[in-house]
Order: structure tokens, then C-alpha cells, then sequence
């Protein structure tokens, strides 16, 4: 409440950490640009990629811009972006994380970057899929196709906090619709979401295109580290 209040009043207030922004500032506050937990390209290999695709689903790439914790300035980032319409915030981000991918030589070669899919009722909602424009600008910057075309959530899935592992992915896999599989042939893929926690909607969206694709990689703003998989 008080958040939404203090951006009302002052809409030039950083959406990480609601100081002022100064006149050259855009979004985010530069010391928040230089503190928010970036997670290096060379702990991202390390990190739970492997537990994340154990159930035999192969990956190319997997990078995380951000690490996240509960009542962190990356959480208040993600909130303003997905519940405040601040959607400028996508466009940053995507600027900032498609300059990390390019380091890497594997996202140097993507050829498609789709969006995780939200539900009809809830893009009603909410007026925008959050992850919208952060893909875009990536899809832009890799120099890719951007899609919201092919996959598409065509149920709405059950509450998730009762269920195992296997049912939570289950019942998102049932929910999604691969449309127009031709345009993924021998392509490279990229599944961008906003924030990666237990893994379960990315590892259903790869398993929905695995088959169809060349080649999938995948990327989101932030990566919960520690979350049991
Ligand atoms: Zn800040």
C-alpha cells in the first residue's frame, strides 16, 4: 500500500529501492543498478541446471539474470513489473540481460524467443503478459523472432500448492497448447519467464516443444536458488 502510493506520488521513484531517481536515471537507481544480485555467467553452470532437467529433459543454455529472495529489491522489481504496470521496467531488464546473453556463444544463435504463456482470463486481468516486453526486447537484441503464437495456456490450471512435484507438472503440461510445431523445426529456442522457482512450468513448456525444436535454451529475470526441486 505504501509502495503504491510512494509511485503514485513520485512516479520517478526507483522500483527497486523507491529513492528518487535522478534526471539521468531510468527505472532503477544506479546504485541499484550496480547492487541487485546479478548472478555470473560462471555460477549459472554450476547452479541448478542440473537438478532443474534431471528427468532426462535436455537444455542447450539457462541463464538467470538475478538471484531472488523474499522482501529483496529484485522481489520489489518483479512486483511493480508484473502488479503496477510499470511495464517499462521489461524493456530494461531486456536490454540489460540480452547484453549478458551475447557473451555466451549459445545465445548468439537463437533463432526464436517465446514467451511462457499466460492464460486468456488472466491477461484480461492483469491488461499485459509481464514477460511480454522483456522478451521482445531480448527476441530484438539476439536479432530472433519473437512469438507468443505457439504456445498457449488454453486451461486454467488448478491451484498448485497442494500437489506433489509430478502432479504440479502434470497439470501444468495439461494446460498448455503447442500451436503451428512446423515453425519450430531445427530451430533454436528460447523459453523466457520472469522469475524461475521450483522449475515446473519451464520444464513443461520444454517438454512441450522438445520434440519439435532444434535446439532449446532458456532464460529468465530472476532464479530462486534455493528452492528444494
Ligand atoms: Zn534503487
Amino acid at each position: 500500500m505504501l509502495k503504491d502510493l510512494i509511485l503514485l506520488l513520485f512516479p520517478k521513484s526507483c522500483n527497486a529501492c523507491y529513492e528518487l531517481l535522478i534526471p539521468n536515471e531510468n527505472e532503477i537507481c544506479t546504485n541499484c543498478r550496480n547492487e541487485l544480485p546479478v548472478i555470473s555467467i560462471k555460477s549459472l553452470t554450476n547452479l541448478k541446471l542440473n537438478v532443474l532437467f534431471k528427468e532426462g529433459i535436455v537444455i542447450t543454455n539457462f541463464s538467470s539474470l538475478f538471484y531472488f529472495e523474499k522482501h529483496s529489491e529484485v522481489q520489489e522489481l518483479l512486483h511493480n513489473l508484473k502488479y503496477r504496470n510499470h511495464l517499462h521496467i521489461g524493456e530494461l531488464i531486456g536490454n540489460w540481460h540480452a547484453a549478458v546473453l551475447l557473451k555466451t556463444e549459445d545465445f548468439q544463435t537463437i533463432d526464436l524467443v517465446i514467451p511462457i504463456p499466460i492464460h486468456k482470463k488472466r491477461l484480461r486481468q492483469r491488461g499485459y503478459n509481464q514477460v511480454a516486453l522483456y522478451a521482445q526486447t531480448i527476441a530484438q537484441k539476439l536479432n530472433a523472432d519473437y512469438r507468443d503464437d505457439i504456445l498457449t495456456k488454453t486451461t486454467h490450471k488448478k491451484s498448485q500448492v497442494s500437489l506433489n512435484r509430478k502432479e504440479r507438472f502434470n497439470n501444468i503440461l495439461n494446460s498448455l497448447t503447442l500451436n503451428k510445431p512446423d515453425d519450430l523445426k531445427e530451430k533454436h529456442i528460447l523459453i523466457l519467464d520472469d522469475i524461475i522457482t521450483t522449475g515446473a512450468t519451464m520444464r513443461a513448456c520444454v517438454s512441450c516443444l522438445k520434440n519439435k525444436a532444434g535446439k532449446i535454451s532458456i532464460a529468465s529475470i530472476a532464479l530462486v536458488p534455493n528452492e528444494s526441486l
